[in-house]
């Protein structure tokens, strides 16, 4: 019946002496009335659509424009007036006078205060997981048809199975934990043959992956984590695509990507943007080569790919609910269409937030990429939050390695006295790990020395961040490569032994962390001084880290011991911050400690204590 009706289809256009026109995809598949900025740019894809004349007859909606670049591509400027109601708008798509074919286009309601929607604060605490590898909430998704890979667990690269499911059904674990903010790494549809898992080569910007589930899962995720206190941060990628995107088949222009005679890689070398002495073949080599083979380089420079990109952000925070987004990759995009990309984002959600992923190894070079830096070259990025990948190389040693004169312990506080460079240091979101990094627990080697990592990263500033799996003492066992900072967690597939959700048969070392990170991170949740206090440290002296949060009349002691021996610490030195102080209270333990003026610790160990009067 339905080939009947298609060959009916291609007869009656034959007849008519035209092309065979059709729609095939409208994206943004639908959008809303009352948006700040009255134009959407809608692209319409298909066989000969950009020969029609397309129109449309609605109150308060107009064409103001229509760009064909591509024969099979029309980039449609809609105009929705102020105050206009939600409506189906019918695209009429006509050649000689005679309507071809239409489509329906929905404008919907947004949702009541969408534009001033509170984003990320340093008062969350972040979790990150990899969703391919967090739980397995639905086996039956983990092959579904048309998808070029299958679940394979027995291959540390393959797809594992976990879902959004996975992760839904264990936000309750997530709430316990302490965590206020969630960023998963992408869960965009990632069709590609091989390493689909990580979710970075996106084959389709508006459609969730089938194997983690649906859109309707994705947001329906992100209310049921509003319900527990859970912000949700969706990760992005401006940067590059998969090539196995549709779009990639037939490309709506040339200079749709960055285009080279023939593979060429970028540097991989984001400092090359901001080096004063760079030659312009560096440049361009960073910016315009290629992140992979399996990944194109889109070309923002181009005003339809600008367009695209930034309404799909914007459609993915309307549509799902964000409270914010983490960007992939931030300085191989171009720079000038980012900030305005956060430009047009804050207009629209003035209180949005942006976590850019600018990995840079020093403050010099990442401060560049934070807002209000007065950079030289007058350039404003107008990104909220950096990852301060400086701190965690710093964190990933300081625990293990011996106390010297820039080693140990003052290799934190080196690196923070360079916070000088930062509009806002206390707007990183800082970490020990994620899934590009060694595991916390691989460079730290012992439950001593995460527990300082995590004390350190409770209470210093920023935004803490915990990878999955932190809290299970996961290292890379016999695995090489990314895989061994990507294992399944504990718990989230059928059979598992261990089982991070219930508790079963966790190793003693396992049970303490997790304990201590629940127990820091609840505490963090509710102590405004560590979270947006300001911080006055001391020079480590003899392998001992005393710094201090204060805000207002609330004071916290940090005091961090690298020693294999306990201390008792004459706290003497420490007198401008501890003065009208009397006694305290030990966040993790909830002992009084009576007297301020010698303090006990452990070896290898962190006191974080309250002050009181
Ligand atoms: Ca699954």
């Amino acid at each position: 019946m339905k080939k009947l009706s298609i060959l009916a289809l291609i007869c009656l256009s034959f007849i008519a002496g035209q092309a065979q026109v059709s729609v095939d995809r409208v994206e943004p598949p639908f959008w809303w009335v009352g948006m700040k900025e009255p134009v959407v740019q809608v692209m319409v894809h298909g066989k000969n659509i950009g020969k029609t004349n397309v129109s449309v007859k609605a109150t308060g909606v107009k064409i103001v424009k229509t760009q064909s670049p591509n024969a099979d591509y029309v980039f449609i400027d809609l105009k929705i007036a102020r105050n206009t109601k939600p409506l189906t708008v019918v695209f009429d798509f006509k050649d000689e006078g005679k309507t071809i074919t239409t489509w329906n286009y929905e404008l919907k309601a947004r949702e009541n205060g969408s534009a001033r929607r509170k984003s990320f604060s340093t008062a969350d605490n972040f979790y990150l997981i990899m969703p391919d590898r967090f739980a397995n909430g639905d086996p039956s998704n983990d092959d579904m048809p048309g998808m070029l890979e299958k679940a394979n667990r027995n291959d540390p690269n393959g797809r594992h199975g976990g879902d959004i499911k996975g992760i839904t059904d264990h936000l309750d674990y997530l709430q316990k934990l302490g965590i206020t903010a969630l960023w998963c790494t992408p869960l965009l549809e990632n069709n590609m043959p091989a390493y689909s898992y990580h979710g970075y080569a996106i084959t389709d910007l508006y459609k969730i992956d089938p194997r983690f589930g649906t859109n309707e899962n994705y947001r329906d995720m992100v209310a049921e984590a509003h319900r527990k206190g859970i912000k949700v941060v969706m990760d992005m990628v401006f940067n590059h695509f998969g090539t196995e995107h549709w779009m990639m088949k037939n490309l709506p222009q040339k200079d749709w990507i960055n285009q080279w005679p023939e593979f060429t890689r970028s540097n991989y070398r984001a400092a090359v943007v901001t080096d004063p002495y760079a030659s312009e073949y560096d440049l361009k080599r960073m910016s315009n080569g290629w992140f992979d083979k399996t990944m194109a380089d889109f070309n923002q420079k181009n005003a339809f790919v600008a367009n695209y990109l930034i309404q799909n952000s914007i459609w993915w925070v309307e549509y799902a609910g964000l409270d914010g987004i983490r960007q992939d990759t931030y300085p191989y995009a171009d720079k000038d269409f980012m900030a305005m990309w956060m430009k047009r984002l804050r207009e629209e959600y003035p209180d949005f937030r942006v976590v850019g992923e600018a990995w840079l190894n020093t403050p010099a070079q990442l401060c560049y990429w934070m807002d209000n830096t007065s950079n030289k070259d007058g350039y404003r990025s107008r990104l909220t939050n950096v990852f301060d990948f400086p701190l965690a190389f710093a964190v990933q040693k300081a625990f293990s390695e011996e106390e010297g004169f820039d080693t140990g312990l003052r290799r934190l506080y080196d690196l923070l006295t360079m916070d000088v460079v930062y509009a806002d240091p206390s707007d990183m979101v800082i970490f020990g790990d994620n899934h590009d990094i060694e595991r916390m627990y691989q460079v730290q080697k012992t439950g001593e020395n995460m527990k300082m990592a995590i004390a350190f990263l409770c209470t210093t500033r920023g935004i803490p961040l915990i990878y999955y799996g932190t809290e299970a003492l996961s290292d890379r066992g016999s695995l090489e490569g990314d895989a061994g900072k990507r294992k399944d967690f504990p718990g989230g597939w059928q059979g598992d032994k261990t089982n991070m959700f219930t508790g079963e048969n966790l190793s003693q070392d396992q049970q303490e962390i997790y304990r201590y990170i629940k127990v820091l991170l609840n505490w963090r949740k509710g102590n405004k001084a560590v979270q947006e206090g300001k911080l006055t440290h001391f020079i480590p002296e003899n392998g001992i880290y005393v710094y201090f949060r204060t805000l207002l009349n609330q004071s916290v002691m940090v005091i961090l011991n690298n020693n294999k021996e306990s201390v008792k610490v004459n706290t003497e030195r420490y007198n401008e911050m501890l003065d009208g102080y009397k006694k305290g209270v030990d966040a993790v333990t909830g002992a009084t400690i009576k007297k301020l003026d010698k303090i006990d610790i452990d070896g290898k160990s962190a006191r974080i204590i309250e002050l009181s009067k």
